[in-house]
């Protein structure tokens, strides 16, 4: 079929609404739900290739480590920069509680709660206790399911214990450094960046340069995001560059694309320009 671009929405809110809205289920149908949830909230949020996870969900695994076509495997993924260390402090905290606890626990404990459970079992004198104290419960318990959907650290028995797994013990001694997500941002800012993205584009472009990409990638035989991606295409079908100079502006667009397709997609602006008489090299100087 046709390349298709999915775009996944979500927020830590909607966890949240739809823990309440089930909370009046019979408990074991709210059990079976709230399993699910959680599932598709890690989804979401873990981390790992969508492929895999979705894969794995129905009993199979993906027999490569990089499906090449999800935000995760392109490196598209907004991690925070230091991950590592980050990791380190989680992983930590899960030994010093000699992996007897789970991950809201935990989260608890590395953000510096004064719950009362903590300061009854004296982890608030832990060295661990508030080494992230500069982040939400929320956000570290998310890395806390970032890191399980990564390996690193895997839940055990009725009341999901965290262990720090074989993986977990090469990021204490810094032989692997995990992703973890940058918290999200609020909702307003996303729909903001995907108006943006059309702004200024001209849809009669895009389609006729997707067409090229297309036909381009049949006879390379690669995918077309391997050509260029939608936001390139965007951004030329916004720009309409006229110049080898001009094309380099473009999102996406290096010296090496230039040299494999500059000729052909600078013709096809040309022609469909003219063809239409739009102006080109829109904000180029
Ligand atoms: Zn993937």
């Amino acid at each position: 079929g046709l390349e298709a671009e999915c775009c996944l929405f979500y927020s830590g809110g909607d966890y949240g609404i739809w823990k309440r809205l089930m909370s009046d289920m019979e408990p074991e149908a709210n059990r079976i739900a709230m399993v699910k949830l959680n599932r598709i909230y890690n989804y979401c949020t873990s981390g790992i290739c969508r492929h895999k996870a979705i894969l794995r969900y129905f009993g199979q695994d993906l027999d490569k480590s990089n499906c090449a076509a999800c935000d995760i495997c392109l490196g598209e993924l907004d991690c925070i920069e230091d991950g590592l260390i980050t990791a380190q402090k989680i992983l930590s905290c899960i030994l010093r509680l000699d992996q007897r606890f789970g991950g809201g626990y935990t989260a608890s404990v590395l953000t510096g709660s004064e719950d009362k459970r903590i300061l009854a079992n004296n982890h608030d004198k832990l060295s661990t206790y508030g080494l992230l104290g500069d982040y939400s419960k929320r956000i570290v318990h998310d890395w806390i399911e970032q890191l399980t959907g990564q390996d690193y650290i895997e839940k055990t028995g009725e009341y999901n214990v965290l262990n720090v797994t074989e993986r977990g013990r090469c990021v204490l001694k810094g032989k692997e450094t995990p992703r973890l997500l940058k918290p999200a941002q609020k909702p307003a800012k996303v729909s903001k960046v995907v108006e943006d993205s059309w702004q200024g584009v001209d849809r009669g472009l895009f389609e006729a340069l997707r067409k090229l990409r297309a036909i381009i990638a049949r006879k390379k035989n690669v995918p077309a995001y391997v050509i260029f991606g939608d936001a390139a295409l965007r951004d030329m079908a916004r720009r309409r560059p006229s110049t080898p100079r001009a094309f380099l502006e473009v999102k996406g667009v290096g010296e090496k694309k230039l040299q494999q397709y500059g000729e052909v997609v600078l013709g096809a602006i040309k022609d469909y320009c003219q063809a239409n008489s739009l102006q080109t090299d829109i904000g180029i100087w």
